[in-house]
Order: structure tokens, then C-alpha cells, then sequence
């Protein structure tokens, strides 16, 4: 079985999906592993690297050429592995809500799109887990970034000049990347608070010594949908959770701001107004940016300057800590494929569940369906 990774070719990509590590554990199963030369530079992992851990290294074509399995962080357009065997897998995230032509054209090369972002939220998927993996370190980023381009300190300071407020940070959103930027801003003496639309996140808020921010008493305030995912609130909700936080950020220094519903845009959080309403000097960082934003205003890898604040956004904020993201992505791909591996058939064999859920692809059509509903 032939496994091969190559250079990510979309831009600003930093991350790889193999690392020496993993590539020695899938040699261990028994695979031939190859990578495209300079795959690693992004993330700080040399040729020589992969070399050691038994990996071929050379061009791109050569690569893939007869590979079975293509691990990629972000899907390779099919016409870079035309020399694989037919209905090799691609296993990868797609974005495949808003990448449809892409899906579309894995079917017609008759490869089996595997789409990590799709891997079902149950207990023995979460280390198969790309979103989480790569939403812990983004959340934990995007608090790093936010206080570097704040112009003040995040902790109480005394000094012999005079006393330095503590920052206040406000997290809405609070899964995985929220709860890391919780942690991440109490680490730096800032004063936290948050808000999600699924009630169950208030004792995770609290349990990190943060400040909950919930409307209560509304209807359709379960925002808890499928899987532990959000979905959209009704009106009513919306409106009085606006309400409420516009009288709360008025308040902040610096608001991270992590809402996603997977399937549509990014739900918009702030106006606006509500920038306008902050202080100078307030940091917005939305990480939500490349899915629409929850911040009127703000713009991909841009410093947008709006009423005196500062609205930042990565398109890719985990690829901002290339190596770490890029050593648990590979993790996450290699617990995937080496929970199903068949030693008789001597490759991956998913069962129904994982596979029906990350299978976009097969036969030459697209299968999935959340893509195809009936
Ligand atoms: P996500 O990235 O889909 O969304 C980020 C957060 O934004 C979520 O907490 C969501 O509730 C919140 N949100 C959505 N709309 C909002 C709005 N209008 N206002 C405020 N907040 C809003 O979420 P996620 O980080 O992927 O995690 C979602 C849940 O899934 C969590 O409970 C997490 O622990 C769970 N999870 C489970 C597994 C597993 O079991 N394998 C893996 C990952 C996550």
C-alpha cells in the first residue's frame, strides 16, 4: 500500500499532512510512504527528516504515481495526482459546503473523496478530529495575536509609576477554540468572560474562572442541534442575546468572537455599532473570518481599523503554528486510518458509520448525504 503526501499548493498554506512520526508509524503498518520534496518547509520538517523516518522523498508526479491513499490538509486539485490507482482515497479536509465544483471533480476522476472535517463527533472519533485539533490551537492564537496588536497589558500590573488594568477579554462562541482562548487569556491575567448560544457551555465557562453571559428566559435559547453542533435561534433569542451583548462589549478590550454552523455562513455577532460602541484601542479578533465573520467589517488576513478598533481575522489561523498544527493534524490522520487497518488486506477498511460520514465520493459520484439530500 502506497501512501503519499504532497506540498500544500494553496496559499498561505504552512501545514503538512505527514510528519516523521506519523510517517514511521505508517511504515510500521506496513505501508510505503512517499513525499513530494519541501512538503515539510512550511511546518520546520526537513527532507532529510522524512527520509530518516523511511519515507521516499522526490517530485510531486513520482509520488503519486500508483499511490492507494493521498493524505493532504487541504484537498489537492485532482489534477495534481492523475498517476494514482483508481479509486484511491483522498483523505483531506474539502470545505465541501462551499467547494462543490471541487467534489464534483473527485468524482469524475473516480477518487474517493474522504472529507476530515465531516468525521462524526463521537468518543472514539474525537483523536481522528481535524476541527478540533486545529480549533484548539486557533483559539489559543487568536488571544496571542489580539494582545499583540492591543496597544496595553492583559494583567494587573503594579508598579512604582502606578497601577496597569487587567484587561477585559469576552469569548463568544465557546467550543473548542473558545474554550482554549478562555484559558489562554486567564494565563495572561486577563479578566474573561463569555457567551454561547448552548446552555451547556456555562459550567465550562465557569469551571476556567470565567464570567458566563447568557440570555435566559427566552425561547429557543437550546441552541444545541446534532452532534453537539450549534444551529441557527429562533428571532426572539437573537434579538435579546444582541441586546444583551451589546451593553457587554461596550464594556471589553478585546472580544474573540468563534461561532460557526457548519452548512452556512458564519453567524453574524457584531455590528457595526457595537464596534463603534467599544473604546479606542479595542481589539476584535474574528476567527470566523474566513467563514463569512461573526464582525461586520472584518477582513482575511487584514488589520481593519474601524471607529478606532482593530479588527483582525487569519484565513487560516491554526497554519499560524504550523508545526504544532501540522504534528496533530497528521496524528488525527494517522488515528483514522490505523483504527480500521485489516492486516489480511493489509489497508484501511472503514466501517459503516466513520465511512458513510467522511465519504464524499465513490464510483465516479458524489455519496454523501449531507451533500445530496434525498
Ligand atoms: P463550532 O466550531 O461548530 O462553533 C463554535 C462555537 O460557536 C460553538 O460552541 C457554537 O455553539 C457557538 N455558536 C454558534 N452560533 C453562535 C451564536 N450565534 N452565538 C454564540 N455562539 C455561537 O463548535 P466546536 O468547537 O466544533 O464544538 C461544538 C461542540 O462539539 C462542543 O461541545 C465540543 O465539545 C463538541 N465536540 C465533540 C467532539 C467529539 O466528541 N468527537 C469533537 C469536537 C467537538
Amino acid at each position: 500500500l502506497r501512501i503519499a503526501v504532497l506540498r500544500e499548493r494553496a496559499p498561505g498554506e504552512s501545514r503538512v499532512a505527514l510528519t516523521p512520526e506519523t510517517a514511521k508509524k505508517f511504515a510500521a503498518l506496513g505501508a510505503i510512504v512517499a513525499v513530494e520534496e519541501g512538503a515539510g518547509s512550511g511546518a520546520s520538517v526537513t527532507d532529510e527528516a522524512y527520509r530518516e523516518a523511511g519515507a521516499e522523498v522526490g517530485p510531486a508526479a513520482q509520488m503519486v504515481k500508483d499511490a492507494d491513499i493521498v493524505l493532504g490538509v487541504q484537498a489537492p486539485d485532482p489534477s495534481a495526482l492523475a498517476g494514482a490507482k483508481p479509486g484511491a482515497w483522498v483523505a483531506a479536509t474539502f470545505d465541501p459546503f462551499r467547494n462543490g465544483e471541487l467534489v464534483e471533480a473527485y468524482a469524475s476522476a473516480r477518487l474517493e473523496a474522504l472529507s476530515m472535517e465531516f468525521m462524526p463527533r463521537i468518543t472514539r472519533a474525537q483523536s481522528m478530529d481535524v476541527l478540533s485539533s486545529q480549533s484548539n490551537l486557533a483559539g489559543y492564537k487568536a488571544v496571542l495575536t489580539a494582545a499583540n496588536v492591543y496597544g496595553r497589558a492583559f494583567p494587573m500590573m503594579m508598579t512604582a509609576a502606578g497601577t496597569v488594568q487587567a484587561a477585559k477579554v469576552f469569548v463568544m462562541g465557546v467550543g473548542v477554540a473558545g474554550l482554549q482562548a478562555i484559558a489562554t487569556a486567564k494565563r495572561l491575567g486577563a479578566q474573561v468572560s463569555a457567551t454561547d448560544v448552548r446552555s451547556a457551555t456555562k459550567e465550562q465557562i465557569q469551571s476556567l474562572g470565567a464570567k458566563p453571559i447568557f440570555v435566559e428566559n427566552v425561547a429557543g435559547i437550546e441552541g444545541e442541534g446534532s452532534g453537539g453542533y450549534a444551529t441557527e435561534m429562533s428571532d426572539e433569542y437573537k434579538a435579546a442575546q444582541a441586546e444583551l451583548v451589546s451593553s457587554h462589549i461596550a464594556k471589553q478590550d478585546i472580544v474573540i468572537t468563534t461561532a460557526l454552523i457548519p452548512g452556512r455562513p458564519a453567524p453574524r455577532l457584531i455590528s457595526d455599532a457595537q464596534v463603534a460602541s467599544m473604546k479606542p484601542g479595542s481589539v476584535i479578533f474574528d476567527l470566523a473570518v474566513a467563514q463569512g465573520g461573526n464582525v461586520e467589517g472584518s477582513r482575511p488576513d487584514e488589520v481593519v481599523e474601524k471607529h478606532g478598533v482593530k479588527i483582525v481575522g487569519y484565513s487560516n489561523t491554526a497554519g499560524h503554528l504550523a508545526a504544532d498544527a501540522s504534528a496533530l493534524f497528521a496524528r488525527n490522520l494517522y488515528n483514522f486510518l490505523s483504527a480500521f487497518w485489516d492486516e489480511e488486506a493489509g489497508r484501511p477498511v472503514l466501517d459503516e458509520e466513520i465511512g458513510d460520514a467522511v465519504r464524499l465520493t465513490q464510483g465516479g459520484k458524489v455519496v454523501n448525504e449531507r451533500l445530496t439530500p434525498a
